[in-house]
């Protein structure tokens, strides 16, 4: 199973694009690397990555114009890379939603856990977690650590965008998540295909589940509205 967290890494100079790529690599990552705004901007649509290392000059534009076109619709956690050591530019850059700021040159370990706790608190935001890292509700264990999901002990195999879906309803257990809302957090854009899209994973993400009509199940269908997931007052 490849669950392994994509981050697209926009950085022009090749021996630190290069090197935060092997870095993130070593570190069970899966990176994707870019060099410029542009190509930046492809990678980000087809890839859809869960996090973002952002240069912020870079040859064809600022790294500001890529995290506020970005913004207009995706709350996936960025990280600003940058030599410019100006406290303006890191408010700014913070101010326009980025959610850290790492300044060149940087420590190997010190880039490796922004990214950890930038990704935890991305997908781990819940009260319903615990300090391990483990959501547990009526037999359905996720373990955020190892995104994995069980029930009743016995594993339940999920796509990397099922799981995403069922970690991001756990965060939230006990509250409706409308479909827009889902849809903006895992794909990051909103588009005519988008609930389709949405309602097909969820179809499959029940069939995994065991879901039987009448039985009380860990997903409710609030219709026309979006999804809850069940928490333990249920
Ligand atoms: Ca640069």
């Amino acid at each position: 199973m490849n669950n392994k967290y994509k981050i697209l890494v926009i950085e022009d100079e090749k021996n630190i694009n290069n090197l935060v790529a092997t870095l993130l690599e070593a570190n069970g990552y899966r990176a994707i690397s870019a060099f410029d705004y542009k190509n930046g901007m492809m990678m980000y649509e087809s890839y859809r990555p869960d996090l973002v290392i952002l240069d912020l000059g870079l040859p064809d534009a600022d790294g500001t114009a890529f995290l506020r076109e970005i913004r207009k619709d995706s709350y996936i956690p960025v990280i600003i890379l940058s030599a410019r050591a100006d406290e303006r530019e890191k408010v700014n850059a913070l101010d326009m939603g980025a959610n850290d700021y790492v300044t060149k040159p940087f420590g190997s370990a010190e880039l490796v856990a922004r990214v950890r706790s930038a990704l935890r608190s991305a997908r781990h935001g819940s009260e319903m977690s615990s300090p391990d890292g483990m959501f547990e509700v009526n037999g359905l264990v996720i373990d955020y650590g190892a995104r994995r999901v069980f029930i009743d002990d016995a594993e339940i195999r999920l796509t990397q965008t099922e799981y995403n879906i069922i970690a991001l309803l756990s965060e939230h257990s006990g509250k409706v998540l409308t479909y827009s809302f889902i849809i903006k957090a895992i794909w990051g854009y909103n588009d005519l295909g988008s609930t389709k899209r949405l309602q097909v994973n969820m179809a499959n993400i029940r069939k995994k589940f065991g879901a039987k009509p009448g039985k009380k199940n860990y997903i409710v269908n609030e219709l026309g509205v979006g999804y809850r997931m069940c928490d333990r007052n249920d």
